[in-house]
């Protein structure tokens, strides 16, 4: 008789381990120091909780990768790629043809985003959207009989995505150190992060300030050689800056002075993230170019795309030509099926009003409460994504001496070892839960935020850190 046990006994995280080791190499990973310690597998999703494979529940107050604004369990999802797939698994849209999920996606885009925006160009991703960005700026600006308007302007502590163009535009020394990165034509002026910048100004001359440095770069470079500005709202990867309201108003006018494009990276704060659809309306701004990805579909599958504005839509359609880019997956049937029945359960649901006037402030004003915790120098929020400035000094807003990011570490474990998923960016520890969490979940989120803070301040106090 054959032993079939071991087929029967669940694997356990251990199991796993070493396969993953021996095969897979991670992104953002010192894959060697991960495979002396053993990746934490992940095996089970169900609301706003994620399960690993020795079955310790996590609430999981980072949405996957910003992107799980739904939550881990919506059928209607799984049975609309499920019928998508069973009908029609692939099409691309080359070639003069279409198919319904990706026209029906767009049309549903259209609805949703601000007004002056009717056209999206669709992608696989963030990072791919972002170099598409690059691609339809400067065809747009050499259509016009400006081929020399091509440099793009961003930021330090930007995050763009991954791609050569992405990580170009993105503001992350370290990425650029490997692949001899930025590419050609991306410029970066500093970031309106008051916290850690600001000094003794106070935070609206210092984002009126940081937005003026962009007129400067302009000036430097003359105009006519500047195609666009590129920024997130609110920097996500960057640690949850959420810049003074004097900035975006300040860039918006800046653009338009000197016929500047203003793309927003909305790849995280869209679809409802900070209370409205888009943090453009949220900041009053109406860039010509937004990024999209992440929760679009949730995560459920891969998508992104390139929200076109009327003036850059009206130039490419009638002027551009043949658009010379595109990507086998762009518009995926399966992906946009996703999207669509995503974008069925946040009108449902209302999610943008829920963040906005429910649980929004309700979060807000408990994340906040933390900053009184003696480790918290700030705790700030938008919507639903907020960040902990963690210090030993509050008054001074002073970083640890100890190695940066440290600290920021400590936390994490001490998060994950009390069932909360939380990022540590430096010493900033971030959260983005999935949309749909209910204020029961909020109260656990930040009963577990609180004894992990308690917990890190007793070991970095027993370490000498503080
Ligand atoms: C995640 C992210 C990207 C990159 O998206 P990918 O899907 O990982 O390529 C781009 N921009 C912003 C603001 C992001 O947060």
């Amino acid at each position: 008789m054959t032993d079939i046990s071991a087929e029967h006994t669940p694997m356990r995280s251990d199991d796993y381990q070493a396969q993953d080791a021996a095969h897979h190499l991670h992104p953002f990973t010192d894959t060697k120091a991960l495979n002396a310690k053993g990746a934490r597998i992940i095996t089970k999703g169900e609301g706003v909780y994620i399960y690993d494979a020795d079955g310790n529940k996590y609430l999981d107050g980072m949405a996957g990768l910003w992107c799980m604004a739904v939550g881990y369990s919506q059928q209607s999802i799984v049975d609309a790629v499920a019928a998508q797939m069973q009908e029609l698994p692939y099409y691309n849209t080359f070639f003069q043809t279409s198919h319904p999920p990706a026209l029906k996606l767009a049309e549903r885009l259209a609805k949703v985003t601000p007004s002056h925006i009717n056209h999206v160009f669709f992608t696989g991703s963030g990072s791919e959207s972002n170099d598409t960005v690059v691609r339809i700026v400067r065809h747009y600006w050499a259509t016009k009989g400006q081929p020399d308007k091509k440099t793009i302007i961003s930021r330090k502590n930007a995050y763009h995505g991954s791609t050569m163009a992405g990580a170009s535009l993105g503001g992350m020394k370290d990425m650029h150190e490997q692949g001899d990165l930025p590419i050609p034509g991306i410029v970066h002026i500093n970031q309106p992060y008051w916290y850690a910048e600001g000094g003794d100004h106070d935070p609206e001359s210092f984002g009126l300030a940081r937005a003026q440095e962009l007129e400067q770069k302009i000036l430097a470079l003359g105009a006519d050689n500047v195609a666009a500005f590129i920024g997130e709202p609110v920097q996500g990867a960057g640690g949850v800056i959420i810049p003074p309201a004097s900035y975006w108003p300040e860039i918006q006018r800046i653009c338009h002075k000197y016929d500047i494009l203003l793309i927003a990276d909305e790849v995280i704060t869209g679809f409802g993230r900070t209370g409205e659809w888009f943090a453009s309306t949220y900041y009053g701004i109406t860039p010509d170019i937004i990024s999209i990805a992440k929760a679009v579909t949730s995560g459920y599958l891969p998508l992104g795309g390139v929200l076109l504005g009327e003036r850059v839509a009206n130039v490419l359609i009638n002027e551009g030509g043949e658009l010379q880019h595109g990507y086998t997956y762009s518009g995926h049937p399966a992906s946009c099926a996703a999207a669509l029945a995503v974008l069925d359960i946040m009108e449902q649901q209302d999610i943008p009003n829920y963040i906005k006037h429910d649980i929004g402030p309700y979060m807000q004003e408990r994340w906040r409460a933390l900053g009184e915790h003696p480790l918290v120098g700030e705790a700030r929020m938008i919507g639903l994504m907020g960040a902990l400035e963690l210090t030993p000094d509050k008054a001074t807003r002073a970083p640890f001496t100890v190695k940066q990011g440290t600290v920021g570490m400590l936390c994490r474990e001490h998060c994950l070892h009390h069932g909360l998923v939380m990022r540590a960016t430096r010493d900033t520890m971030i959260v983005s839960p999935p949309m749909v969490i209910t204020h029961a979940e909020v109260d656990e989120l930040i009963a577990k935020a609180s004894q992990a803070l308690d917990a890190t301040y007793a070991e970095a106090e027993a370490l000498g850190y503080l």
